[in-house]
């Protein structure tokens, strides 16, 4: 579900649906608020925002919106005027958890079924944070129970670590989101490697 060939690019057609028309929201220096999630909010959100006169508009749908007296395409990317500092701690959310692991079952190499285990089991004092809770797969994670993973014949591929922003970055240019519309590929994946 996460490959690029999955990926829907949003007819710019003017008959889209207005939820079909979310707003890429990008920080003051042009960059995405944030990859994960991906910054974007919903129509209505990014209307209001643009008639507050806190965000600039930075591309357009055909889409647009209209009543008697007024008529405005709606904003595909929106860019915040005031410059919000990121965080450089990623939140430890199901999802991070998975791209820090690439969405794959850190004792097998799986990337079905996958769910998390602790490393040292929650019976044991084992806490859920970065540095004990991995992706794996749903029969290593029976398999193991509440053992430690040396005693039931598993073997650890990497350590889990608290990544950090870019690292969850670089992990995501291989998992983008399935939801993409035309005009927010030049804020996306600027910085890819382009291919020799
Ligand atoms: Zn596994």
């Amino acid at each position: 579900m996460y490959q690029l060939a999955l990926i829907m690019i949003i007819s710019s057609a003017e008959k889209v649906p207005l939820e079909k028309c979310p707003a890429l929201v990008l920080n003051a220096d042009f960059r995405p608020l944030s990859y994960y999630p991906l910054s974007i909010w919903c129509w209505q959100d990014a209307v209001k925002s643009v008639f507050l006169d806190r965000v600039s508009i930075v591309s357009n749908y055909k889409r647009k919106i209209r009543s008697p007296s007024f008529e405005m395409n709606l904003p595909s990317v929106i860019a915040l005027k005031n410059f919000i500092q990121p965080s450089k701690n990623p939140n430890f959310t199901r999802f991070n958890v998975f791209l820090r692991d690439k969405f794959t079952c850190q004792y097998c190499g799986d990337k079905k079924d996958l769910t998390f285990d602790h490393l040292l089991p929650k019976s044991k004092g084992g806490l859920t944070d970065w540095n004990n809770v991995v992706t794996a797969c749903s029969s290593c994670n029976v398999k193991k129970g509440g053992k430690l993973y040396k005693d039931c014949d598993l073997k650890l591929n990497n350590k889990p670590y608290a990544p950090t922003v870019e690292d969850l970055h670089r992990n995501g240019r291989n998992f983008p989101p399935n939801f993409l519309h035309e005009s927010w590929m030049d804020y996306l994946y600027w910085d890819i490697e382009l291919e020799p």
